[in-house]
C-alpha cells in the first residue's frame, strides 16, 4: 500500500521503508505473502478488454464474400427462389462460423503462449532465496535483481552494485540511469528517481536488491493507461502475402463473374435467374474464401506443436525463419552440455587432486593420487574451499530426491567442492560478511567479492577464466602455505591438459585487504592477486544434443558451437557432439583482429568459437549473413541481445536467459536445449509444408470447381453441376478436406532435405503448373462422366449428381497426392493416412451419401441416386487421376533428384 500521503518512498531512508512496509532486510514470511497477496491481488496489469464472443462473431461477416453473398440472397429472395436463398444463407453462417472458431483457436494457442513465457524473479522469502512467478509479488518482498532482469515491480532499494537501469518505457531516456541506495529530493523527476526501480523498465547492468513497493496497477508503468496492450496478430509475412492474394483474386473473380453475367445475359440471352445463380455458384466457388483462416489455423497448430517441444515462439514469423534455417550458432554450456556441473579436478602449484561426489551433495573425498586427502594435513585445500564457497551467489538445497542448486549450476558445483573440503554442509563461511563484489559479467570473464570474517580480517576471492586471473596474479600460493613468484607457463599448461579433457577450467585466486576496506573494484586486483590453483569442472554433453546434431547436419544445417569458454574445451566437447570442423578453433582475439572481409572468408568452414564476448557474436551473424545464410542465433545474457536482434532468428534460453535476451529473441527455449532448436527447424519446415500444401490443395479444386460452370456457361450447355450444388460441395469441403492439410505432421524425409533458400517463392512456377494441371484433369473428369451420362441416356438430375460425386472424389484423391508432396502417396505410411485426415474423409463421404440418397437432400439439390456400378466407376476415375498425378510428381522428382545440388 503505496503511502504516499508522507514523504514518498524514494526520498527516505531504506530502514525507514522497509518499516513503512512491515519488512525486513531478509524478505516476508510465506504465510505474511499470501496475506499480502490476498489483499494486493496478483502484481499484473489490468488486461486490456477483450472484444466480446458476440462482436468477434458479427466480424466475421466483414468481409467481400459474405457481401456478395448477401446481396445475392437477397437477389434470390426477390426472385422468390427460397432453396437457392436458404442454401446461400447456409453458405454464410457457415463460413461465419468456422472462421469464428478458427480464430478462438489461433488466440487460444497464442495465449497459452504467452502463459508459457510469464517473467519470474528472484525473492526472498524465510530468507531464503526463490525463484517465482513474478506475479507472486506483494508490497513488502524483498527482490534480488542483476543484469538483463526486467524488473517485477517497483521497488525502492535497499543494495545496489554498478547498478544501472534502462527506463526508456517510463521516462522516454535511452541512456541507462545509475541507480544507487541513497535517498533522492522529493520533488525528483520520476527519471531522477535514482533509488527506486521501477516494474517494466530494465536491468542495464549490476545487481542489487529492494524492497517492493507497489504491484500490479498502483505501480508507475500501472498508472500510464494505454501503454498496456501489446496485440499480436497471428500473422506472418507469408500468410499475410497470402492474404493479399485472396483479396485481389476475389476481386478479380468479382469482375468476371460480372462480365460473365453480362455475357450470358445481353449475347447468350440466357434466363436471368438461372445464370445469375450460375455466377454466384461461379464465385463461391472460385474465391478462396476460407484460405486465409486455414493458414491461421495452421500457424496456431505451428505454434502449439513448438511449444510442446519447448520452444515457445515470440514473434510468429520466426516459425517461417526457423524453416529456412541454415546455419544454427549455439551457446555450449547449458545447450549442448547438460549444465550440471561438478568439480572433478583440483590442480594446484604441486598436485593435482580428484574429487569425487555424486550432483551437487556438498559431501565427496578428495584424493591425491588414490590416496584420500586429508584437508588438515593439505592446507591448501583449505584455501579453495575460501574461494569457492564465498565467490560464488548460488544456494544448494536438500530435497528429498538429492540437492538442487538455486542460481548458476557452475556456482553450485563451487558450492559443493567448499563443503566436501571442509565437511560442513552447504554454507560453511556463513560468518563471512559480504561487503562487495564485482558481479561476472561474461565481458570480463570473472567475478571478485570482498569479505570480513569473524575476526575482523578483509579479504578478496576471485574466480574466473584462467587467464583473466592469470593476468591479474602477482605470485602463486606454495605447498608451505607462503607464496612463490607466479609460474605461468606452468598453469597455462596445466590448464590445456584439464580443459583437453573437455573440462570446464576456472582459477581461484585471493589477497588480503585492509580491514577497514569498504569497497571494491578492478584497480585492487590488478598484479596483487595470490593463485590458489585451478578447479576443472565436468558438464557432460545432452545425448539428446548429439543426435539432434546429426540431424540438423542430415538437414543441411551447420551447426557451429559460440562459448566464452577455453577453446581447448571447447574442442574436446564439439568432439564429443560431433560437430564437422573440429580442427580449426578461432577465438575471440582472433576475431577481433580480423576485418569484416578476413572474418567472412573463414567463418563458414568454423565450427568452433570460443573464448568469444557478446560483441563478437553480433559480427559471427553478420559475417554469415553476408554469405546469404539464413542464421539462428541463441544467446542468454543481457548483452546478446543485439545478436539475438541481428539473427534471422534469435533464441534465447528459457531456463538462464535474461529477460533481456528473450525480449530479443524470436523464440525461446523452456528447457535451453539444443534438441528443441533441431524441433523447432522441424516444425518450422513443417508448417511451411503445411501452408504450401492448404495453398496448393485450394486454389486448383477451387479453379477446377469455377471452371466447370464457366466452360458450360460459355458452351451454352446445360450445367453438369448446378449452381446450388456447387454451394455444397463448398460448404462441406471447406469443413472437411480444406482444413484436413492444417493438421498435416511431418513428412518422413522433412529433415533430409536442404534448407529452403529464404527468398523462394510461394506460388512457384511448379504450384502454378500444378494448378492448371489439376484443374485440368478435374475438368476432364467431370465433364467426362456426366457426358458419360447422358450417352447412357440417364436423366439430366442423375448426370448432374454423378459429375458431382465425380468432383468430390478427385478432391479427396487430390488431398492424399497433396499430403505427400515431397514423396511417394503410393505407401503405406501414406495410405493409412492420419485421424483428422479419415475423419474429415469419412464426414465427406457421408455428406455425400445423404445428398445422393436421402430424400429430403434430394428434394432440395435436386439430386437423384447413382446406381452402385457407376459409383464404383466414379472411384476408378479418381482413383485414375490419382495415378497419373502421381507419375507426373515422381518424374518431376526424378529430374529433382538428378540436378546439381544446390544447397548453400
Ligand atoms: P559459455 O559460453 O560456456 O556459457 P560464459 O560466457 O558463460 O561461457 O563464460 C565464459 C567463461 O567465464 C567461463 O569459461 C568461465 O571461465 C568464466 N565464468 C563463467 N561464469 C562465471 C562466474 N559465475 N564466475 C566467474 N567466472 C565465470
Ligand atoms: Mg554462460
Amino acid at each position: 500500500m503505496p503511502d504516499e500521503s508522507r514523504t514518498p518512498f524514494h526520498a527516505r531512508p531504506q530502514d525507514e521503508v522497509l518499516r513503512t512496509l512491515d519488512s525486513v532486510p531478509q524478505g516476508l514470511g510465506a504465510e505474511e505473502a499470501a496475506r499480502r497477496q490476498a489483499r494486493h491481488g496478483p502484481n499484473r496489469l489490468p488486461e486490456p478488454p477483450k472484444p466480446s464472443a458476440l462482436r468477434r462473431f458479427l466480424k466475421q461477416f466483414d468481409n467481400l464474400l459474405i457481401y456478395v453473398l448477401l446481396a445475392s440472397a437477397g437477389v434470390t429472395a426477390a426472385l422468390q427462389h427460397w432453396v437457392d436463398t436458404g442454401v446461400i444463407l447456409a453458405v454464410v453462417v457457415v463460413n461465419a462460423v468456422i472462421g469464428f472458431v478458427q480464430e478462438g483457436r489461433a488466440e487460444q494457442a497464442m495465449a497459452a503462449i504467452r502463459g508459457m513465457l510469464a517473467p519470474r524473479t528472484a525473492v526472498l522469502r524465510d530468507g531464503r532465496r526463490v525463484s517465482l512467478d513474478a506475479a507472486e509479488l506483494v508490497p513488502g518482498d524483498v527482490v534480488l535483481v542483476e543484469a538483463g532482469d526486467r524488473v517485477p515491480a517497483d521497488i525502492r532499494l535497499i543494495a545496489a552494485c554498478n547498478l544501472k537501469a534502462e527506463e526508456a518505457i517510463l521516462t522516454g531516456e535511452s541512456v541507462p540511469v545509475e541507480k544507487a541506495v541513497a535517498p533522492v529530493a522529493e520533488q525528483a523527476a520520476l527519471g531522477d528517481r535514482t533509488s527506486m526501480l521501477f516494474s517494466g523498465t530494465l536491468v542495464a547492468a549490476g545487481a542489487g536488491r529492494g524492497v517492493v513497493t507497489a504491484t500490479g496497477a498502483e505501480t508507475q508503468i500501472g498508472r500510464i493507461s494505454g501503454m498496456l496492450s501489446q496485440v499480436q496478430t497471428l500473422t506472418t509475412p507469408l500468410v499475410a502475402q497470402m492474404d493479399r492474394f485472396a483479396k485481389w483474386l476475389s476481386v478479380f473473380i468479382l469482375i468476371v463473374a460480372a462480365a460473365l453475367l453480362a455475357y450470358g445475359y445481353y449475347v447468350g440471352h440466357l434466363p436471368f435467374s438461372e445464370l445469375f445463380m450460375a455466377v454466384v455458384g461461379l464465385s463461391v466457388a472460385a474465391i478462396p474464401e476460407g484460405l486465409p483462416a486455414v493458414l491461421t489455423i495452421t500457424l496456431a497448430v505451428g505454434v502449439q506443436a513448438m511449444a510442446r517441444r519447448n520452444a515457445i515462439v515470440r514473434r510468429l514469423p520466426a516459425i517461417e525463419t526457423l524453416g529456412s534455417v541454415s546455419v544454427i550458432c549455439t551457446d555450449k554450456t547449458g545447450t549442448l552440455t547438460r549444465n550440471e556441473m561438478m568439480a572433478a579436478s583440483l590442480a594446484t602449484a604441486d598436485h593435482v587432486y580428484a574429487v569425487e561426489g555424486d550432483g551437487y551433495a556438498p559431501e565427496g573425498a578428495i584424493r591425491l593420487a588414490e590416496a584420500e586427502a586429508d584437508p588438515a594435513e593439505h592446507a591448501i585445500l583449505a584455501e579453495f574451499a575460501r574461494a569457492a564457497g564465498l565467490c560464488n551467489d548460488a544456494v544448494l538445497q536438500g530435497a528429498e530426491d538429492g540437492w538442487r542448486v538455486e542460481g548458476d549450476p557452475m556456482e553450485g558445483a563451487l558450492k559443493a567442492l567448499a563443503g566436501k573440503i571442509t565437511r560442513a554442509g552447504p554454507e560453511p563461511f556463513a560468518f563471512w560478511a559480504r561487503i562487495d563484489e564485482i558481479p561476472f559479467d561474461a565481458a570480463h570473464r570473472y567475478m571478485a567479492v570482498l569479505h570480513r570474517d569473524e575476526a575482523g580480517q578483509a579479504c578478496v576471492h576471485v574466480k574466473g577464466a584462467p587467464e583473466t586471473v592469470l593476468a591479474l596474479c602477482a605470485d602463486q600460493r606454495a605447498a608451505d602455505g607462503g607464496t612463490a613468484p607466479l609460474d605461468p607457463d606452468y598453469w597455462h599448461d596445466m590448464v590445456e591438459r584439464l580443459a583437453a579433457e573437455g573440462e570446464r577450467v576456472i582459477a581461484l585466486a585471493t589477497r588480503s585487504m585492509p580491514p577497514d576496506q569498504a569497497d571494491l573494484d578492478a584497480g585492487d586486483l590488478e598484479g596483487k592477486l595470490t593463485l590458489i590453483g585451478l578447479v576443472g569442472l565436468i558438464d557432460p554433453p545432452r545425448p539428446e544434443a548429439i543426435e539432434a546434431v546429426a540431424e540438423c547436419h542430415a538437414a543441411g544445417i551447420r551447426v557451429k558451437m559460440i562459448t566464452g569458454d577455453h577453446a581447448a574445451t571447447a574442442r574436446a566437447i564439439a568432439g564429443q557432439i560431433g560437430l564437422q570442423n573440429t580442427q580449426r578453433v578461432l577465438t575471440g582475439a582472433d576475431v577481433v583482429a580480423m576485418d569484416d572481409a578476413d572474418l567472412a572468408a573463414t567463418v563458414v568452414e568454423t565450427d568452433i568459437f570460443a573464448r568469444t564476448s557478446p560483441g563478437d557474436k553480433l559480427r559471427l551473424v553478420t559475417a554469415l549473413q553476408a554469405h546469404g545464410l539464413t542464421v539462428a542465433m541463441t544467446g542468454d545474457g543481457v548483452n546478446d541481445a543485439p545478436a539475438l536482434k541481428r539473427a534471422d532468428a534469435g533464441i534465447a534460453m528459457g531456463r538462464k536467459g535474461s529477460e533481456a535476451a528473450k525480449e530479443a529473441a524470436e523464440l525461446v527455449l523452456a528447457d535451453d536445449n539444443f534438441a528443441s532448436i533441431a524441433a523447432a527447424v522441424r516444425e518450422g519446415r513443417t508448417v511451411y509444408d503445411n501452408i504450401a500444401k492448404v495453398i496448393s490443395w485450394t486454389l486448383p479444386t477451387n479453379a477446377g470447381e469455377a471452371l466447370t460452370i464457366v466452360i458450360a456457361l460459355f458452351l451454352g450447355m446445360a450445367l453438369p453441376i448446378t449452381p446450388v450444388q456447387i454451394l455444397w460441395v463448398n460448404l462441406v469441403t471447406a469443413i472437411t478436406l480444406g482444413l484436413a492439410l492444417a493438421f498435416e505432421p511431418t513428412e518422413s524425409g522433412t529433415m533430409r532435405r536442404p534448407p529452403r533458400p529464404r527468398d523462394a517463392p510461394l506460388l512457384s512456377g511448379r504450384l502454378v503448373w500444378q494448378i492448371v494441371l489439376v484443374s485440368a484433369l478435374f475438368l476432364a473428369a467431370v465433364f467426362g462422366i456426366y457426358a458419360y451420362a447422358v450417352d447412357k441416356g440417364y436423366a439430366l438430375p442423375l448426370a448432374q449428381t454423378m459429375a458431382l460425386n465425380m468432383l468430390v472424389v478427385l478432391e479427396i484423391f487430390y488431398l492424399f497426392y497433396i499430403r505427400n508432396l515431397h514423396g511417394s502417396s503410393f505407401r503405406w505410411q501414406a495410405v493409412r493416412g492420419t485421424r483428422v485426415v479419415w475423419i474429415c474423409v469419412t464426414g465427406v463421404v457421408a455428406a455425400q451419401f445423404a445428398l445422393t440418397y436421402a430424400p429430403p437432400l434430394q428434394a432440395v439439390f435436386g439430386t437423384a441416386p447413382v446406381p452402385l456400378a457407376d459409383g464404383v466407376l466414379i472411384v476408378v476415375v479418381g482413383a485414375v487421376f490419382l495415378a497419373l498425378v502421381e507419375t507426373e510428381k515422381q518424374m518431376r522428382l526424378a529430374f529433382a533428384a538428378s540436378a546439381p545440388d544446390r544447397r548453400a
